[in-house]
């Protein structure tokens, strides 16, 4: 897999959008019939709900695996599709499509990258993972300087006082990790019970208890701004005390929420908040434009990850017959196809 900063626009076979089981999948189905595709995901990371909202529960239904945990199958997806050598843009949203005159896509994400994509797959899901944020008047105006919903750098927190919120395994991750580093830091929770592990709120209770740093039950009600430059914070304790907490930085945990986001801007007819296709090659109303997994719609869809394997194996087709309309299309087993066999690297085998 290699992974890709932004620069110039690329052209390319096929752009898919996301990267969760099903757009890693249809690197696959893409790859045994010799076309190369590029990957670009709103996440820093492949895996989509995978990876993200359960990595360590276990799947039951995925065919010949009687129990496969929700990482290890986004695992051994990436190990799958390693020979095809999918290009990875990560942590960029796409957020624009434009149809060429030349029948091409134009594709720009939020970090500009731009593609001229012959086809795209829209692997969507339930669309992009944006962080829930603060919802703090003027907190907008700070994002990314003094407000973060992401740690890029750990580092960059150091020897400031900080603000956390949130009371999730990343919220409690990050207090354990920057207490200590940080010049202050102070926990803010709305409510007594957890979502981390329970291990890490013991720890963040016995630094609380060691005087290493500070805990508050409540809420954030308010900016304090001097001068233009964020000062800190206004929290109303669940006791309804009020405490002006000084703060360079603010980091907020609260979770990820989906948004179908751009999307829905895309010019596809949609059903709901889903992209209709047909059920032969789960192509849109765009031709050109497929969609696969949790993202589309049909008579019948359930949205199960087997489901996406399947529509990414018949898009496949349709992209290849859409690329190339004059080669003839035949079905060829990887038992027994020396050139599928080429291409997944086991010749010999
Ligand atoms: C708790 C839980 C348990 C589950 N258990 C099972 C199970 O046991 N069996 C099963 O079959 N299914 C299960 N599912 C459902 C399964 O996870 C989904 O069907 C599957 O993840 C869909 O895969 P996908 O690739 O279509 O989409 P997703 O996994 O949602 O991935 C889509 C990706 O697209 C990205 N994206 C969206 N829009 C953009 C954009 N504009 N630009 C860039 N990136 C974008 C997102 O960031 C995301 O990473 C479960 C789901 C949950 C929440």
């Amino acid at each position: 897999m290699s992974v890709a900063a932004s620069s110039a626009p690329i052209e390319c076979e096929v752009v898919i959008v996301g990267a969760g089981p099903c757009g890693l999948f249809q690197v696959f189905e893409l790859g045994l019939l010799g076309i190369s595709a590029h990957v670009v995901d709103s996440l820093a990371h492949p895996g989509g709900q995978c990876t993200e909202l359960y990595p360590d529960k276990p799947i039951y239904d995925i065919p010949a695996l009687p129990v496969c945990g929700a990482q290890e199958l986004v695992d051994r997806l990436l190990q799958q599709i390693k020979p095809f050598n999918a290009t990875f843009h990560l942590g960029q949203e796409v957020t624009e499509v434009r149809r060429e005159t030349d029948k091409r896509f134009w594709v720009r994400t939020a970090a500009d990258t731009t593609f001229h994509a012959r086809t795209l797959v829209i692997a969507g899901g339930v669309g992009s993972f944006q962080p829930r944020r603060l919802g703090l008047e003027g907190a907008e105006g700070f994002e990314g300087q003094q407000i973060h919903y992401r740690i890029k750098s750990a580092a960059a927190f150091h020897g400031k006082d900080l603000v956390i919120f949130g009371g999730g395994d990343s919220a409690l991750d990050w207090t354990l990790d920057l207490c200590g580093k940080a010049r202050s830091l102070t926990l803010v929770h709305r409510r007594a019970e957890f979502r981390a592990a329970p291990a890490s709120v013991a720890k963040m209770q016995q630094l609380v208890a060691a005087g290493r740093m500070r805990y508050i039950e409540g809420l954030a009600e308010q900016l304090l701004v001097r001068d233009g430059t964020l000062a800190g914070v206004i929290i109303t304790g669940k006791d309804g005390a009020r405490h002006e907490l000084n703060a360079e930085q603010l980091l907020a945990f609260y979770g990820l929420h989906p948004k179908l986001g751009p999307i829905a801007e895309w010019g596809l007819e949609l059903d709901k908040r889903a992209i209709r296709v047909d059920t032969e090659k789960f192509q849109t109303s765009v031709p050109g434009i497929f969609a696969v997994g949790d993202i589309n719609f049909y008579p019948g869809k359930k949205k199960l990850i087997l489901s996406g394997f399947h529509e990414a194996a018949l898009a496949a087709f349709g992209i290849q017959h859409h690329l190339y309309p004059e080669k003839k299309q035949f079905l060829q087993y990887t038992t027994t196809s020396p050139i599928m066999q080429k291409r997944l690297g086991v010749t010999g085998n």
